[in-house]
């Protein structure tokens, strides 16, 4: 997927605020979205439209969330309009729709705190570890299930091994062509990896605890189908027990029965499907009311319990939430036009259909 372009950050001269007497970079916007991910993106679109600017910080170094992180060469196949699109290119369509509203991207930065800003007068200040501070009238959280990481299987010494043989996302399938690798788990991501890497690697073998799949029952059976002319091994019920290698080269993984039967696999790449964690992070520290780590909204606008502050997308928990792109986006629209009523409290909103109105210059 080529690299989006994005608007650099621009640095406003430090200011009495600034963190760090005077070091850290301050800017100020109408709304600071929390998360690139696809109803962070929308977002940007929808207030765009309201004529209202964004910064958008986000922990990865890039856009597009859990479409650019954990399946970009997946085809989805409910986005509206698009019978099936790989997550990759709807991240690149996602951006490219909100560009003509000059976003300021904060990438490989977490959010640290969110405190009122110190005149009273509603506005809200988003700081990220890196020391930036965002002083905006409304901060958008499309934090998704947090800032996310993978649950890491229990092995002695993985950490030498990740990101040179351990991986726990796949970027690109040609970067295990011929290789021997293993995938341990039995929901989605393990079934979908294992069909996918088929006919890349030399050898796939798929560790499972059980002998019954949790995935899609269609790629079920083409995992079996597969198993049985020897394309894919399914290596279960076993569980990973350690890892050998050295210089973070794996060269082989061992596997354990319940009854304590041990197996050592000859491979190059482990690429454990264990499902992510969740952490909302600093973000569970603002005082916002939740469910299950999830922020409670009112549907109808996105409101969280504090004022000014929105939640949209995955991390958003109303009464039916549906934990879908599409409803993402809808909730970003609600969103924009709840904000723009929030900062033009005076005034009624003149509701006009994007035919109408166009984008900016004219496109
Ligand atoms: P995310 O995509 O999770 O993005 C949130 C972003 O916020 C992340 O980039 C994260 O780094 C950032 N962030 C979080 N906390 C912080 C912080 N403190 N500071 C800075 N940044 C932070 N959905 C569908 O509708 N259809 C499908 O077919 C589909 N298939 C899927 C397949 C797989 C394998 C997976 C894993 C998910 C799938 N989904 C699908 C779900 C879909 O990807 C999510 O619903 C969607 O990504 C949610 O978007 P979001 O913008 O709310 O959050």
């Amino acid at each position: 997927m080529p690299a989006p372009s994005y608007t650099p950050a621009r640095s406003a001269p430090a200011t009495d605020d600034a963190a760090g007497g005077g070091t850290a970079r301050s800017h100020e916007t109408d709304v600071v979205i929390i998360g690139a991910g696809p109803a962070g993106l929308f977002a940007v679109f929808e207030l765009g439209m309201l004529k209202l600017s964004c910064h958008v910080i986000d922990a990865l170094p890039e856009v597009g969330g859990q479409c650019t992180a954990l399946y970009p060469e997946k085809p989805i196949y409910d986005i509206p309009g698009f019978p099936r699109i790989d997550a990759g290119q709807l991240v690149e369509a996602l951006e490219a729709q909100a560009r003509p509203f000059q976003p300021t991207y904060h990438l490989a930065e977490t959010v640290a705190a969110l405190d009122d800003h110190r005149d009273g007068d509603g506005r809200l200040t988003v700081t990220t570890d890196r020391g930036t501070r965002i002083t905006a009238r409304a901060v958008v959280i499309a934090a998704g299930g947090g800032a996310f990481g993978p649950n890491r299987p229990p092995l002695p010494g993985i950490q030498d091994y990740e990101k040179t043989s351990v991986f726990y996302a796949i970027r690109r399938r040609e970067d295990f062509r011929g290789k021997r690798v293993v995938i341990a788990g039995g929901g989605d991501s393990a079934v979908d990896w294992a069909l996918a890497l088929a006919d890349v690697a030399a050898h796939v073998m798929v560790v499972h605890r059980r002998p019954r799949f949790r995935a899609a029952p269609e790629s079920a059976a083409q995992l079996q189908a597969l198993a049985e002319t020897g394309r894919i091994e399914l290596v279960i019920p076993y569980q990973l027990a350690g890892l050998t290698g050295a210089g973070g080269r794996l060269r082989g993984v061992s596997v354990r029965t319940l009854e304590g039967h041990e197996r050592l696999l000859e491979a190059d790449v482990l690429l454990p499907f264990f499902g992510l964690s969740s952490d909302l992070g600093a973000i569970a520290g603002w005082g916002l009311a939740t469910e299950r780590n999830l922020i409670r909204t009112d549907p109808a606008s996105g409101a969280t319990s504090r004022a000014g502050v929105y939640a949209i997308g995955d991390v958003a928990q109303y009464p039916g939430k549906l934990k879908l792109i599409l409803c993402g986006f809808s909730e970003a629209a609600m969103t924009a036009h709840a904000i723009w009523s929030l900062i033009h409290p005076d005034q009624a909103l003149h509701f006009e259909y994007s035919t109408t109105q166009g984008l900016p210059g004219g496109e």
